[in-house]
């Protein structure tokens, strides 16, 4: 192999003699094969291995392995993850591989509002219900459960977006175990740093890791935990339902989720640390009505998340007191803050739920969440917590 377009074609490396001390990014749409015999029982899942990116890749895969690691951590409970192209991609690809033509979904009004419109706009076309229900009243979601066996699935979201509303996560994974149901619940505000819904028996762990698990708002991508590992190993279920959906990870965000975890413990003792701070600072303030942070006593979820979380995270929601008028002059007067629609970003990030998240949740149902006209959401980043509070109160002021 000599001429000059071989020599463009051909990969020039040879994998047995470099030793990367950094995860690589293995961006290859295919992997090679040693012979016929072992393509075949690769293909055919009776020997491990890569085939296709679509199906498996060795950094989505490293990455994968390290979230699995981290929600099962001190838990003793055998889990594993699969990455997936967004948050949404991870819920999609979890209800394709767990759900049928005629399953129901019960679940929260206030979810994610991409989320409700996923159960609502796409799978209930095909057939997957969704109920919405308070899912602070036990007894309520049991006598649902109880008498509709077509509820597979108990969905929640703790704490919630953007009240903090906490649920017992226990009490839910129980009901839904009690009665052959699977349960899940939405891990991104609180991240498995501090709250491990395994321990609690939750089935399935949702997360965006776009959010605090990336940390650095430089990749979108979405990770599945689950206890269920047959379904996420090659042949399972929601395996098949990735591989044939097209969900899966890319391996350069997957990579950039891997960079963000390594300081993941450091940079969530920061954003609690200020969030308490910031949070306890509007509660004492004239100009604010109300304060939603499920870390303050005054919080009416205070002593569910005290139960299931070590700290209370990084985002809060507040009331000004001259309502709609006085949140979008305040928003228009921030300075150090960065007004920007997402969020576990390492620095602040400020969002006005009414007219960016939920803009497309009907308002009465927005309402009865206690998402009103005025309310401002903040992700509280990891700076110093006197220049966060600086512009707060300049923004507030005369
Ligand atoms: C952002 C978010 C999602 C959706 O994740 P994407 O990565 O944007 O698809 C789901 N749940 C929560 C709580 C979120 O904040």
């Amino acid at each position: 192999m000599s001429h000059f377009n071989s020599i463009c074609a051909k990969e020039p490396h040879d994998p047995r003699t470099t030793k990367p001390h950094i995860l690589p990014i293995y961006s290859s749409s295919s992997f090679a094969f040693e012979s016929i015999d072992e393509g075949i029982e690769i293909f055919t899942n009776k020997k491990e291995g890569h085939v296709y990116s679509r199906y498996a890749n060795p950094t989505v895969d490293a990455v994968a392995a390290k979230i699995a690691a981290l929600e099962a951590s001190g838990t003793g409970v055998e889990a594993a993850a699969m990455l997936f192209s967004s948050g949404q991609a991870a819920v999609s690809t979890m209800v394709m591989g767990i759900l049928k033509v005629g399953d129901k979904i019960l679940t929260q009004g206030n979810l994610y509002g991409g989320t409700t419109e996923l159960f609502v706009k796409i799978f209930q076309p095909f057939g997957v219900e969704t109920i919405l229900t308070d899912l602070h009243d036990l007894d309520k979601v049991e006598d649902l459960v109880k008498n509709d066996p077509a509820i597979k699935l108990l969905y929640f979201e703790t704490p919630a977006n953007p009240t903090l509303a906490c649920v017992d996560m226990a009490a839910l994974a129980n009901l839904a175990k009690q009665y052959g149901r699977y349960s899940a619940v939405d891990n991104t505000f609180a991240t498995p740093y501090l709250q491990q819904p395994l321990r609690f028996g939750v089935d399935f762990i949702v997360h965006s890791t776009t959010k605090f698990l990336n940390g650095h708002g430089n990749s979108t991508a979405g990770a599945l935990v689950t206890s269920h590992t047959a379904q996420m190993r090659m042949g399972g279920s929601i395996w098949q339902a990735m591989k044939l959906a097209g969900t899966n990870c890319s391996p350069w965000e997957a990579w950039l989720v891997h960079n963000g975890l390594k300081t993941l413990a450091v940079r969530m003792d920061r954003h609690c640390e200020n969030a308490l701070r910031i949070a306890q600072f509007l509660e004492n303030d004239k100009n604010v009505e109300r304060v939603n942070y499920c870390g303050l006593p005054s919080h009416p979820d205070h002593e569910i998340a005290k139960r299931q979380m070590s700290a209370y995270g990084g985002m809060l929601s507040f009331e000004l007191a001259g309502g709609l008028e006085a949140g979008v002059k305040f928003m228009n007067r921030i300075k150090f803050c960065t007004l920007a629609p997402t969020l576990g970003d390492v620095d602040t990030l400020i969002l006005h739920p009414a007219s960016m998240s939920h803009l497309n949740i009907p308002k009465e149902i927005r309402l009865q969440n206690g998402i009103t006209d005025g309310l401002i959401r903040m992700s509280i980043g990891i700076e110093h917590v006197d220049d966060i509070i600086g512009d707060l109160v300049q923004a507030m002021g005369e």
